[in-house]
C-alpha cells in the first residue's frame, strides 16, 4: 500500500471522500506506523458541546492540510506511512460504555504495534486511551498536557468521570507519571484550590501562559523540560490557545496561547519515544470558519513530524 495523500491535482482539494489528509482509510491492522483516528464522543462535557462532530470536520478541513515542514525539512508523507483508520465506536449518552469501547479499540490497535493520533472528542476521552496504553507498556507514561485547564477536578454532580478530571484519575490511577508530567497552557480562573493542590501535590510541572510570555520565546523554549526513552503521550486540548485562535471549543478561556507559540513549542520538543497523540475539545458547532479545526489540524501535522525517527 502507498500511503500518500490524494492528488490535489487529479481530485482538487474540495472534493473526493475526506479522510484525515485525504490518506488511504484502512483497517486496523494493515502495514502503516501511524494511524489516526477519531473519538466522536462529547457526553463529559459540563458547559459547551459539540465536540463528537470534532472527527469529521477535522477529516474536512485536513483536506487543505499538506505535509512538508519548512523548519524540519522532511515531509511525514514521505518519512512516514499514516493512514485514516476510522473511528472508534462510542455510546453517545453513556461513558462507562464509551470507556469500554475505547480501551477496547485502542487495545486493538497497540496489539499491532501500532502509534496514533485521536482526535476527539471531550477530553473525558483520553482517560481509557492512557489505560490501553498504561496496559501495552507495563508502565507509567510520560505525559505532555496542553491545556488552559489542569484537568484535576474533583466529582461533579457527583460523578467522577467527566472532561475536567482526567488528568487527576490518569495520576490516581498510576497511568501517568507525575514527575514527567508537564501541563502547557495553563491559567486561571480557577473554581477554587482543590485542582491546584493537587498539582503541587504531585509535583507535576505546570507552565502557566505567563510562564510563557514572561521571558524571549527563544530562552522559554531553551528551558522546556526533557524526555528521556519512557513511553510518552501528548494530549492536545484546544482550549490551551486563546478564544481568538480556537473559539470552538466547550470551555474557552481568554488569555491562551497562540497557534504561532503552539507551533514553536512543537518544533522544540525533544521526546524520543512517543507512541500517542491526541487533539480534543474542538466543537465545531461553536467555530467560527472552521478557524478552531484548521489549528487542530497545524497541531497534528506538528505532532506527526514527532514520530520521524531523528
Ligand atoms: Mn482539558
Ligand atoms: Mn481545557
Amino acid at each position: 500500500m502507498d500511503y500518500k495523500p490524494l492528488s490535489g491535482r487529479e481530485f482538487p482539494r474540495f472534493s473526493a471522500i475526506k479522510t484525515f489528509f485525504r490518506l488511504p482509510y484502512v483497517e486496523v491492522g494493515a502495514d502503516y506506523d501511524v494511524g489516526i483516528f477519531g473519538i466522536p464522543f462529547d457526553g463529559g462535557v459540563s458547559y459547551r458541546p459539540g465536540a463528537r462532530f470534532a472527527p469529521t470536520k477535522v477529516r474536512e478541513i485536513s483536506s487543505l492540510g499538506r505535509g512538508f515542514h519548512m523548519t524540519r525539512m522532511e515531509n511525514f508523507f514521505e518519512k512516514l506511512k499514516v493512514a485514516d483508520i476510522g473511528d472508534c465506536p462510542t455510546v453517545p449518552i453513556d461513558i462507562k460504555q464509551t470507556y469500554e469501547r475505547i480501551e477496547k479499540f485502542v487495545g486493538e490497535v497497540l496489539s499491532h504495534n501500532k502509534k496514533f493520533v485521536s482526535v476527539g472528542g471531550d477530553h473525558s476521552t483520553t482517560l481509557p486511551v492512557l489505560r490501553a496504553l498504561r496496559k501495552k507498556y507495563g508502565q507509567p507514561l510520560a505525559f505532555v498536557h496542553f491545556d488552559a485547564h489542569l484537568d484535576t477536578y474533583p466529582a461533579a454532580w457527583g460523578q467522577e468521570y467527566h472532561h475536567g478530571a482526567f488528568a487527576r484519575h490518569a495520576v490516581e490511577e498510576g497511568l501517568v507519571d507525575p514527575k514527567k508530567m508537564v501541563q502547557i497552557g495553563i491559567r486561571g480562573p480557577l473554581a477554587g484550590g482543590d485542582d491546584l493542590d493537587f498539582v503541587n501535590k504531585h509535583g507535576i510541572r505546570v507552565i502557566t501562559v505567563d510562564e510563557v510570555r514572561s521571558k524571549n520565546i527563544n530562552e522559554f523554549l531553551h528551558d522546556l523540560p526533557k524526555f528521556d526513552n519512557t513511553p510518552t503521550y501528548i494530549s492536545y486540548d484546544i482550549d490551551n490557545l486563546d478564544p481568538s485562535c480556537a473559539p470552538g471549543t466547550g470551555t474557552p478561556v481568554p488569555g491562551g496561547l497562540t497557534t504561532y507559540e503552539v507551533q514553536r513549542i512543537f518544533r522544540a520538543l525533544e521526546i524520543p519515544n512517543l507512541v500517542g497523540c491526541d487533539i480534543v475539545e474542538i466543537s465545531p458547532p461553536f467555530d467560527q470558519s472552521d478557524i478552531t479545526a484548521l489549528a487542530g489540524m497545524d497541531a497534528m501535522f506538528e505532532m506527526l513530524h514527532l514520530f520521524v525517527k531523528k
